[in-house]
């Protein structure tokens, strides 16, 4: 902008606005606070004025004619006793008027929607509100409005790099801020909190107490690199930075707290746990870089929506250049938070140059074996911790299966799945290779909507009956990952759902098999548009029929993640397979060899085919057919009775 835009832009009123519905939410549970601890709140202010700082310095590298004094870049707190006021400032980027509206009055995050109606049901259901609205806050990062815990009323003056003037925003949080302008603002961002009177009992502290202040910043955002600088008392001597400025990932492991690992973990990931795991990495040499990592002990709320964002951000030599690396981390690892800091990248590099820079490829590559031994160690030694991480994001690992080839069997090793040996436990595929029996030599597994429904299908009996262990996948990830696999050290993935299963032991004989040919061509055809074969069943021991796909056939559950997806999925016949020791299959054949015409065997064909469907979980095309066919022959066997 020019700087003589001043006289050119008609000033704007004072304009009153009320903050979006969502936001309005969130700041009353801020003021109605949840935190047991409000020190909180001066985190959330130095984390956003760092990242001010981070964005500015990068700025002026990438921009040579952005105006901006650099020289200083910094964060002041200035406390006031008297007037009961602290001030955060900082000269970083600063925010347009349309900047401060859209970010400060808005929440723009996706899923804030769905966390906020999740937050709204918690806090309807009672008793463990409180703490349930402090975790669904915490996954959404509490930022700027905490300071509506420890102030009244907040004002923050601001004004972006590069911008001749400057916006005053002011509020009490309550639904209505107000923006100005302020042709005399500094660069950047200064935040004014009108204090509440301390309250001991309710964790509110004395924030107008330079002792207090300094002992908060000491501990929750001492790592910051930016200089956080206090006069003495607080407010006119010398200011002196506070905090010790060293970057985490650059000082020996042996020299960093966990405390101190917690909290940049809360920096960087807007989590407010603990993280689960921290992992360290440190290249010497050609390419030299160091990295800080965390797995989180919650899948973050985003997990699984369309644009979730990746945790890792890209420093170089100390300076920050971006948020959400994708270069550095595959997608199914998006959930790993922490800081990559390289050596001899340019500051200028963009995402799309980075995708192809040879030292950031072997970065990530190395980044992905270390995370996932990292798991993989935990899986060795600590279970419980591993059983933590593996039920809030083995589902977001399960799509390396698909997507990283080259890493397969180590995320194979780490994955675990239900099964029929434990109802409480998910097994290890390396666990389920040593407890099966002489003779097998297939993993059997099965996919389906629910382990109710899967233990419930027909298709188990045969394994059931001989022992053998079924992984029951119903994850719907599962449903894809399984036919990009083959096997797990040696042992065949095989789904008891599809193909044909050898499970020895007693053969049909001949007479057997001829004595069903009859009927098998008789129902190929009545129910042709519904199965492409009718055959006999090795897998079944007391149902009468079960339905089985051939392997690489889309299965019922992908029909239906097709059509939840809105798309009509490519109708697959089935292949229905017969009991030849079930009553009900050789009444059948009885019945056909003596009266093939008989116009009640067809409803009966019918509902063989039906019942095999319902009993697998699956969805009937026509129930209100297969209904009064049903109770047609229901009628017929009463007038029997
Ligand atoms: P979060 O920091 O979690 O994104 P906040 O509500 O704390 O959420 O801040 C919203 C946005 O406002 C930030 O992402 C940033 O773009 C902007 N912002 C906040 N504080 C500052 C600041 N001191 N300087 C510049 N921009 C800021």
């Amino acid at each position: 902008m020019l700087p003589d835009d001043r006289e050119r832009t008609p000033a704007m009123p004072t304009e009153t606005i009320e903050f979006q519905a969502e936001a309005r939410q969130l700041l009353q549970l801020m003021i109605h606070s949840i935190y047991a601890t409000k020190d909180v709140f001066l985190r959330e202010l130095v984390s956003n004025s760092s990242d001010a700082l981070d964005k500015l310095r990068l700025a002026s590298f990438q921009d040579k004619d952005l105006d901006v004094d650099v020289s200083d870049l910094h964060i002041a707190l200035r406390l006031d006793r008297e007037a009961r006021t602290l001030t955060v400032r900082d000269n970083g980027i600063g925010m347009s008027r349309d900047e401060v509206v859209g970010l400060i009055g808005t929440i723009a995050r996706s899923g804030s929607a769905e966390m906020l109606g999740r937050l709204r049901q918690a806090r309807e259901s009672g008793a463990a509100s409180e703490e349930a609205s402090a975790e669904l806050i915490g996954q959404f990062g509490v930022g700027f409005y905490s300071s509506f815990m420890v102030a009244d009323r907040v004002e923050m003056v601001t004004r972006a790099a590069g911008s001749a003037t400057g916006v005053r925003w002011e509020s009490a949080g309550e639904g209505t801020y107000t923006v100005a302008d302020a042709p005399d603002a500094e660069q950047g961002t200064t935040i004014t909190l009108h204090l509440k009177p301390a309250d001991a009992e309710d964790g509110l502290h004395d924030y107008a107490d330079p002792h207090v202040v300094r002992g908060v910043v000491k501990r929750y955002s001492d790592f910051i690199t930016w200089p956080i600088r206090m006069a003495p008392d607080g407010g006119e001597g010398e200011p002196e930075a506070v905090n010790s400025r060293k970057a985490l990932w650059s000082r020996p492991q042996s020299d960093v707290s966990d405390e101190e690992y917690t909290e940049f973990y809360r920096h960087v990931s807007h989590d407010w746990r603990e993280p689960l795991e921290t992992i360290r990495l440190a290249a010497e040499g050609t390419f030299e870089y160091q990295a800080l990592l965390f797995l989180p002990a919650r899948a973050p709320m985003d997990l699984f929506l369309r644009d979730s964002r990746r945790g890792v951000q890209l420093y170089v030599k100390r300076v920050f250049v971006m948020d959400d690396c994708e270069a550095l981390v595959p997608e199914y690892l998006r959930f790993v938070k922490g800081v990559v800091d390289a050596a001899d990248l340019s500051l200028n590099v963009s995402r799309e140059i980075l995708q192809q820079d040879r030292q950031i490829q072997l970065i990530r590559r190395r980044l992905v074996k270390k995370v996932l031994a990292a798991i993989r160690t935990l899986l060795d030694t600590d279970p419980e911790r591993y059983a933590t991480f593996w039920s809030e994001l083995g589902r977001a690992v399960k799509e390396g299966l698909l997507s990283d080839h080259d890493n397969r069997q180590a995320i194979l090793e780490i994955c675990s799945f239900p099964s029929t040996h434990d109802v409480e436990r998910p097994t290890t595929l390396r666990d389920y290779v040593a407890r099966m029996p002489e003779g097998q030599d297939a993993a059997y597994y099965m996919t389906g909507a629910s382990r109710a429904a899967l233990e419930g299908s027909p298709h188990m009996e045969a394994f059931r009956a001989k022992g053998y262990e079924v992984l029951l996948l119903t994850d719907p990830v599962d449903e894809v990952w399984v036919d990009a696999v083959p096997d797990f050290n040696g042992k065949p993935l095989t789904s008891i759902a599809s193909g044909e299963v050898d499970l020895g032991g007693d053969e049909l004989d001949e007479e057997t098999r001829e004595g069903f040919e009859a009927l098998l061509a008789w129902l190929a055809t009545v129910l042709g548009d519904e199965v492409k074969e009718v055959r006999l069943s090795h897998r079944l021991t007391t149902s009468a029929a079960c339905l089985v796909g051939d392997p690489g056939d889309l299965t019922p559950t992908l029909e239906k993640m097709y059509r939840a997806m809105g798309q009509e999925p490519p109708k697959v016949k089935r292949i229905l397979e017969l009991n030849p020791r079930s009553p009900l299959v050789t009444g059948l054949r009885r019945a056909h060899a003596r009266r093939p015409d008989d116009p009640d065997l067809r409803g009966i064909a019918e509902l063989l085919h039906g019942t095999a469907l319902l009993a697998e979980g699956g969805e009937l095309a026509e129930p209100a057919a297969f209904a009064a066919t049903l109770a047609a022959q229901l009628e017929k066997a009463l007038s029997r009775v």
